[in-house]
């Protein structure tokens, strides 16, 4: 079938590889008007939106292109915003070849390619701040109750965000000095700047939200406080702690999880570096255990860092790899070298217990295990040893245990996470709501946000009804 578009998408700008492996600026550098205008007119408007049943948070997709196409970025950015609170951060890092642009139509005619909606969105969110009107947001008054939340990141400022615009008062209690979860400590800056975080947030605060930083719920605050304050309380502390291998050689010096890592870089200005160069050790050579997102930001971090090589070490192949694409492809661009099929079985250290290498096996993919992907086995024998300085596990996190150890009545499932309702984000006791990664276990900025809207609604409904009954 032959269409009246373009059937690629626009290329968009991006600083080239040997130039961004010297600095944390942002890879992408993003459409400008005219190259938006153009990649919006490869929408086919179609009635019946696939992109939309694609996304988490159901964005107004083909309406919010029609309004570039037309030249109307105010009314594009008023589409967006209605749906999500963090669309420069969603822009960025959303895996839309897994949703919009996944089941975009245009995607699905053979030799095109979808419309480059995630980078469309990023467009838009960064025009309206650097050029759209600077009206303050109309905010309602806050009479319709007292909410308090839990954490800051995703799921959190969604729910925030949502409930303030229907006119509840809401308080952010967060643990850490910045508000934002991993949008602020675990997403590198070339990846998510933090002033784009910053500035999301802002508009969040805007709306009449109050984040108050350096509270530990379940320790500067009991959650008995909140609960005799509030009206209702939404917890989404994330999954947080990392997993380790557990490999003989995990406590010698240079063994990081990518959780640490990635905060230090993140939180203690490690992405200045050299200006500031003690956040983390200086390394030559870099080996990352793992395949996700959190395996390459690690990866990409420590070139950036000054590591002469820096090895992947995953022990499924290419086809199975969980990170987004576009991260594996900037990963290869750079010069991060790929070691499939292998797995570590031992860190190895020098006299002084500082790591020397890694001793790693091969392995072969057998039958499907639980998760649908085939079992990795070791092959005997193949044991090889690779140089390092520096080891960085990120084979994956679990839940936050700081509040849920403080909160005993809190029902958790077999896993760990908390036990709430997947369409309402209620949990037990009643009056508290949950949702983002300490519901679902680790997933993504977008299901976390998806998850917050959805309880916005539930907590609206539980607290007008609690009111309506005279509690
Ligand atoms: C390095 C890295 C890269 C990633 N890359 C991507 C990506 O490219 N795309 C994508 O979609 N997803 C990505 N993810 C996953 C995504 O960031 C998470 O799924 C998402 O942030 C979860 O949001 P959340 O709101 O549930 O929790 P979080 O973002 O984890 O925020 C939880 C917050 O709660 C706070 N907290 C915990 N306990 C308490 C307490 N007792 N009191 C007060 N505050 C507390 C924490 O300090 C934290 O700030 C990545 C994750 C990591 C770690």
């Amino acid at each position: 079938m032959a269409l009246d578009i373009a059937p690629k998408r626009l290329p968009v700008p991006e600083q080239s590889a040997e130039e961004r492996i010297k600095n944390f600026n942002d890879v992408v550098i993003g459409y400008s008007i005219e190259e938006a205008v153009a990649e919006s007119a490869r929408c086919l408007q179609c009635k019946n939106a696939p992109c939309i049943k694609g996304c988490p948070v159901s964005i107004d997709i083909p309406g919010f292109l029609k309004a570039i196409k037309e030249k109307d970025l105010e009314k594009s950015w008023d589409i967006i915003s209605q749906y999500t609170n963090l669309p420069a951060v969603c822009g960025r890092v959303c895996p839309q070849e897994k949703q919009c642009e996944g089941v975009c139509t245009v995607g699905r005619i053979k030799g095109y390619e979808p419309v480059s909606i995630g980078k469309m969105e990023r467009f838009i969110a960064d025009w309206k701040a650097e050029h759209g009107s600077k009206v303050a947001p109309k905010v309602p008054e806050q009479t319709k109750g007292n909410v308090a939340v839990v954490g800051s990141g995703p799921s959190s400022l969604t729910v925030a965000g949502d409930l303030a615009k229907m006119g509840y008062k809401v308080t952010v209690y967060e643990a850490l000095h910045a508000a934002g979860g991993v949008l602020m400590y675990g997403i590198p800056e070339f990846r998510l700047p933090k002033a784009i975080v910053r500035r999301e947030i802002d508009n969040i605060k805007a709306l009449g939200v109050k984040i108050e930083t350096n509270v530990a719920v379940g320790r500067s605050v009991t959650i008995e406080e909140l609960q005799s304050h509030f009206d209702a309380v939404y917890i989404a502390t994330g999954a947080g702690t990392p997993h380790f291998m557990g490999v003989p050689g995990t406590s010698l010096n240079g063994v990081y999880s990518a959780s640490e890592y990635l905060t230090r870089i993140n939180l203690m200005h490690g992405y200045e570096f050299p200006k500031y160069d003690t956040p983390t050790k200086e390394s030559e050579k870099v080996v990352v255990v793992g395949g996700g997102n959190v395996a390459m930001d690690a990866a990409r971090s420590a070139l950036r860092l000054g590591a002469k090589s820096v090895q992947v070490v995953y022990r499924r192949s290419l086809e199975e790899l969980p990170a987004r694409i576009e991260e594996y492809h900037h990963a290869v661009e750079e010069g991060v070298i790929f070691n499939w099929l292998t797995n570590p079985v031992e860190y190895v250290g020098s006299e002084t217990g500082n790591i020397v290498g890694v001793k790693c096996i091969r392995m072969e993919l057998g039958e499907p295990d639980a998760s649908g992907r085939r079992r990795p086995q070791e092959i005997k024998g193949s044991e090889f040893t690779i140089e390092a300085d520096t080891i960085i596990e990120a084979i994956g996190q679990g839940p936050n245990k700081v509040l849920l150890s403080a909160f005993q009545e809190l029902k958790l499932n077999k896993k760990g996470y908390i036990d709430a309702d997947p369409e309402t984000g209620q949990a037990d006791p009643e009056w508290v709501f949950a949702g983002g990664d300490i519901v679902t276990g680790a997933a993504t900025v977008i299901l976390a946000m998806g998850a917050g809207k959805k309880a916005a609604e539930a907590i609206d409904k539980y607290i007008t009804e609690k009111k309506a009954a005279g509690k």
